[in-house]
């Protein structure tokens, strides 16, 4: 039976990303997951701390080929309701940085993922699906569907919101949906965007074009299930038309490419996200609806901090990693999920208070300079507002102390 220091099962963004991530140290590494995998139209905005992690791993280099910065993000009231809140614009270089992060689409980051791990020596990467994980004292013992049956001290389930290894853990999850469908395609345009994004806000959710390379843009519009169907359905030219009339013609005429998806909008997070020698990460421990880019930043967050209670360790520390793991992740992800929900909730509602509080909030972000600065902080780093805070606190004694 071969034996691993670590095996990762689940070959999507975040798995792989782990593999390249926790290979480094020459730990050796099993990455376990179908060979095939379906055609991923989807992009993925990242922002500024994950794109630095990148670095660090030394993929950003070839990424960024295939990436758009985000420059500015800018927030427009597309209701007819009663209390509009007014345009919100952040732009990156208020918090110093030349961008927020950037929009990478799905294929490109994959094929690039997947090249760096077939040339990595100390990462194997098994073409099979897990069918069985069964715990002993020194290792757990994963099955695959070919009959090969692999070692591994410690087993990070990355195998998406269906986990085999989460469930198979006995890890209960709490799952939520929201009455909305998300509309999810590429587009080109007649205009340039100038590396800006913009997000309507509307009666049935948000509705969020983020720069491409070049005069192209990805779409998120989230709609009554109903109304995404049929748009989904309608000729790619009557498409285009109601994206531009959506858009006010921003961007001029729109040309949409094909292979429009549509996902029924939906939350889950585990109840724990390790136990023992199992971590869970991405979709696994946690996924959100498609709003506020926030799915793999804290999955690159979940990596991050593995990475970190791996430093100095042995073999003989994993046996508890599970539980360590948990602990470090749990404030960050309920977080999150709490706030994505507020977001989205607070959109949808009629009530006319939460449209207030709403709208003022809008109002304060836009007129407020320093209150826009730490929620383009917090959007960037979670917690870096408090961080810069704090390190501007202790520079302020220090040159007292002098
Ligand atoms: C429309 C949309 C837009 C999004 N936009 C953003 C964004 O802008 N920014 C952002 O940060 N996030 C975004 N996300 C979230 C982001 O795409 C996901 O968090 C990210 O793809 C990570 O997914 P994953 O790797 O955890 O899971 P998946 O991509 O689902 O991968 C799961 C892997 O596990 C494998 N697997 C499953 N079962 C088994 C098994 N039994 N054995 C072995 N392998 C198995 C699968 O084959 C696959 O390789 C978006 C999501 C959606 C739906």
């Amino acid at each position: 039976m071969r034996q691993f220091d670590i095996a990762i099962v689940g070959a999507g963004l975040a798995g792989s990303l782990a593999a390249l991530a926790l290979s480094d140290s020459g730990r050796t590494v099993a990455l376990v997951a179908p060979a095939t995998r379906a055609d991923d139209g989807r992009t993925t905005a990242l922002m500024d701390q994950s794109i630095a992690f990148l670095k660090t791993l030394g993929l950003w280099d070839e990424i960024t080929r295939h990436a758009a910065a985000l420059e500015t993000m800018q927030i427009l009231d597309g209701t007819a309701r009663l209390l509009r809140a007014p345009p919100v614009a952040f732009r990156a270089k208020e918090v110093g940085l030349a961008a927020f992060g950037y929009n990478i689409p799905n294929a490109p980051f994959l094929d690039v993922l997947d090249a760096r791990i077939a040339a990595q020596d100390n990462i194997a990467r098994l073409a099979s699906g897990v069918t069985a994980a069964n715990v002993f004292e020194h290792g757990i013992e994963l099955t695959l569907d070919d009959g090969e049956r692999v070692m591994a001290g410690l087993v990070v389930g990355a195998d998406g919101r269906k986990s085999r290894i989460r469930d198979g853990a006995g890890i209960a999850v709490r799952a939520w949906s929201y009455p909305q469908s998300a509309l999810v395609l590429n587009f080109a345009h007649e205009r340039p965007h100038g590396n800006v994004s913009t997000e309507f806000h509307t009666e049935s959710g948000p509705f969020t074009q983020v720069p491409l390379p070049g005069r192209r843009s990805s779409l998120v519009w989230v709609l009554p299930p109903k109304e995404a169907a049929r748009l989904r359905a309608l000729p790619a030219a009557e498409l285009g038309l109601a994206i531009e009339a959506r858009m006010q013609s921003m961007l001029g005429k729109v040309a949409v490419d094909s292979g429009v998806q549509s996902f029924p909008l939906s939350g889950m997070t585990a109840d724990r996200f390790g136990k023992g020698r199992i971590a869970l990460i991405g979709e696994a421990a946690h996924a959100f609806p498609p709003i506020g880019a926030q799915g793999l930043n804290l999955s690159l967050r979940d990596i991050m901090a593995l990475r970190d209670l791996l430093q100095g360790t042995g073999p003989a520390d994993h046996a508890t990693i599970g539980e360590r793991f948990d602990r470090r992740r749990q404030a960050d992800v309920r977080s999150r999920t709490l706030s994505v929900d507020l977001l989205n909730r607070s959109l949808l509602s009629d009530f006319l208070p939460v449209q207030f509080l709403r709208s003022a909030g809008l109002h304060l972000l836009s007129a407020l300079g320093p209150l826009r600065s730490i929620v383009m902080r917090e959007g960037i780093e979670p917690l870096g507002s408090l961080k810069a805070f704090r390190e501007g606190l202790r520079e302020r004694v220090a040159r007292k102390q002098a």
